[in-house]
């Protein structure tokens, strides 16, 4: 895409097509020295589409949006967005790309990614001025912003500090939809929010990737929070994606014991939940030294085989390929749940190799 195409798609394009691919990230590798954050990430979002991006701190989910967003240095792979591919620009082409805001971020902590001496409509209006949109155009723009996310035009004259946490939140979701971004990356949206004010903003994010046809990547160490709006789920662990698929397969019959044991954690009173919690939580079964499955130090189901990387793969009896298919990065995703009862044996004999590691830190 020229930077002329990159920089009028903003704010005046048509809704993109529901379904259309808004971003593929392609082997994606972010390294910090010698120490590798993210190896070999592959994720797609749609227009139209919420991926719940999930895992733990450290996982690498927020280096992965900051990557997607530009944030971030990219040391191998490819990040497309919207056609173009994002890792080749430099200089004009970047900068161009960047203030034609295809991509935004909304951030945690909105009290902290918001000015606090700009008034509502300046925030609100700050990334058309930086696209070069006319400022007769801007009030409209920004009016039909706050709309859209349910604030009062009477509040464009307030600052943060005197917004409660919900309109601060909803003032960075119009701050980051006024310009009809193709792809909004959130980051742990509702974390710092009351219940009824995160039932809101999901509720908006819901809304607004149809109305828009956005593509929301919804990052999240909560499974919980996903449960309602995601349509697909993506779970990162050490770095690497190990499960991938629709939310309700995701959730209710994950391949990934690590998957598994995020699900088995989420607050609730399923007797089964919690025996599988207690199983998952089995000291570790045997790793080989000097690598391996990068989760093998906490699985109860590591064995030989997990002396091999596990590649992502397909459930037994899916074959159906694209973003739609449920598949995980380990050896066992077939017959680990098998073993998933009180009074089953989950381990299975380690070769003399293998250095068994029964009460790692967890
Ligand atoms: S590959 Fe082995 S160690 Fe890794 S998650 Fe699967 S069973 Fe556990």
């Amino acid at each position: 895409m020229s930077i002329t195409a990159i920089a009028s798609s903003i704010t005046d394009g048509p809704t993109p097509a529901i379904g259309s691919p808004a971003l593929r990230v392609e082997r994606l590798e972010v390294r910090y020295g010698r120490t590798t954050v993210l190896g070999g990430v592959d994720l797609e979002a749609r227009s139209g589409e919420i991926l719940g991006l999930i895992g733990e701190t450290g996982s690498g989910k927020t280096t992965l949006a900051r990557a997607v967003a530009g944030l971030a240095p990219v040391t191998a792979g490819r990040i497309t967005v919207d056609g173009t591919d994002r890792t080749t620009l430099h200089g004009r082409a970047l900068r161009t790309a960047r203030r034609a805001g295809t991509v935004q971020y909304m951030f945690q902590d909105p009290l902290r990614s918001l000015d606090p001496d700009l008034t509502v409509a300046r925030l609100v209006g700050e990334p058309l001025a930086v696209a070069g949109v006319p400022r007769a155009e801007r009030g409209p723009r920004v009016r039909e912003a706050l709309d859209r996310v349910g604030l009062d035009a009477a509040l464009a004259a307030r600052t943060p500090g005197a917004l409660s946490g919900g309109q601060r939140q909803r003032v960075a979701l119009a701050r980051a939809i006024v310009g009809r971004p193709r792809l909004l990356l959130a980051d742990e949206p509702v974390s710092a929010l009351d219940a009824s004010n995160r039932n809101h903003v999901l509720r908006l994010l819901d809304r607004l990737r149809h109305e828009l046809g956005l593509a929301v990547v919804v990052i999240s160490h909560d499974l919980d929070s996903l449960a309602g709006i995601a349509d697909r789920i993506a779970v990162l662990y050490r770095g690497r994606i190990v499960e991938q698929g629709p939310a309700e397969a995701v959730l209710d019959r994950p391949l990934h014991p690590y998957s598994a044991l995020l699900a088995a954690s989420a607050p609730g009173p399923d007797p089964a939940r919690r025996a599988a919690l207690r199983l998952l939580r089995e000291p570790a079964g045997a790793i080989v030294p000097g690598g391996g499955c990068g989760f093998a130090h906490r699985c109860p189901f590591a064995d030989a085989a997990c002396v091999a990387v596990p590649e992502l793969g397909p459930a037994t009896g899916v074959t159906a390929p694209g973003p739609d298919q449920h598949t995980a990065a380990c050896h066992h995703s077939p017959d680990w749940r098998a073993r998933l009862h009180p009074g089953n044996a989950v381990r299975t004999p380690v070769p003399d190799t293998a250095t068994t590691l029964s009460e790692q830190p967890r």
